[in-house]
């Protein structure tokens, strides 16, 4: 297929590169010259506009940081500049009154879009093992799936459109909680004498278990290998998960639904970054309990 992929940054470039390691034609734009040469590098051509490099495709791909910008990309750039016959996929991480707003205009012009945003950092977008949650209609779904699972490991259609982005973030409140939760009881525990790598043995086999502690624990030396024996560099910056907690809070403030919980760990989230620790692992908020 030809595809359009715009937004080549941390996520976007190895996804990009999947698609042409799959045998796709990637017509690649992204506004930082460094991220189109990069993308090049990796086999796509690159154009000078989004409305150049969505010509004749069969689809169009984004990987790109937010809700603004990603309406005023297709609104301003995709609907009416692609064919349209061209399936449209985000996989950036918005809310979800955009996503639905985004794919009604584009739907109304003719299109078929999906919302696809992943779950899995850096490393599993280099690697093609992404999950992905599609929110769109079942036909979209069947012509999102093969494009989708040349970058993922899956593709699972959590329901109608903005279903996707539903998923993604109430999927990242539990793991901000469980991964604050998670610091706070190592913390106490270590204050209370027990030896970390014991607790760590009681309770990832115990009912405290959750897979903040089994596949990320936070505590350097124990557990997996985690970001917390790098210094808590690399992995899944703490400003992105403040990022997603945000998108939940304005989620749940637009459907009146409590979640004190996902509250609270968005403001732990958001002292923790504003006390420059945007930039560390997520993980690191085990510092400051
Ligand atoms: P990034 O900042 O590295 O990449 C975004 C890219 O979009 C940049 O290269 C930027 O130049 C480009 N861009 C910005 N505005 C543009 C425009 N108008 N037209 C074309 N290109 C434009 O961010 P990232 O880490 O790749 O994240 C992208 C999305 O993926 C975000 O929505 C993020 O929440 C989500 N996400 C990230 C991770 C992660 O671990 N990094 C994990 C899951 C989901």
């Amino acid at each position: 297929m030809k595809i359009a992929f715009i937004g080549l940054g941390n996520m976007g470039g190895g996804m990009a590169a999947n698609l042409v390691k799959a045998g796709h034609v990637v017509r690649a734009f992204d506004l930082s010259a460094e991220a189109a040469t990069r993308a090049e590098g990796n086999g796509c051509s690159v154009h000078p506009t989004v409305a150049e490099a969505v010509q004749g495709v069969d689809a169009v791909v984004s990987m790109l940081p937010n809700g603004k910008i990603v309406e005023s990309v297709y609104t301003a750039e995709v609907i009416g500049k692609a064919p349209p016959s061209a399936l449209l996929l985000d996989c950036s991480t918005i809310d979800v009154d955009t996503a639905r707003k985004v794919a009604g205009a584009a739907e109304a012009a003719g299109y078929a879009m999906v919302d696809a945003p992943v779950s899995g950092g850096i490393a599993a977008a280099n690697g093609g093992t992404l999950t992905f949650m599609v929110g769109g209609g079942d036909a979209a779904f069947a012509r999102a799936e093969p494009i989708l699972s040349a970058m993922g490991k899956a593709v699972i259609h959590a329901g109608a459109s903005g279903a996707g982005q539903a998923a993604k973030i109430c999927n990242n409140m539990i793991l901000g909680a469980t991964m604050i939760a998670t610091c706070e009881a190592f913390a106490l525990a270590d204050k209370l004498g027990l030896d970390l790598q014991t607790f760590y043995d009681i309770s990832s086999k115990a009912s405290g278990q959750s897979w903040s502690m089994t596949s990320y624990c936070p505590v350097p030396g124990v557990g997996p290998a985690s970001p917390a024996d790098n210094g808590y560099q690399g992995g899944f910056a703490a400003a992105l998960m403040l990022k997603d907690l945000k998108l939940a809070m304005q989620a749940a403030a637009s459907v009146g639904a409590r979640v004190p919980m996902g509250q609270r760990a968005e403001e732990l989230y958001a002292a923790f970054s504003d006390a420059g620790n945007g930039g560390s692992d997520f993980s690191g908020i085990i510092k400051t309990l």
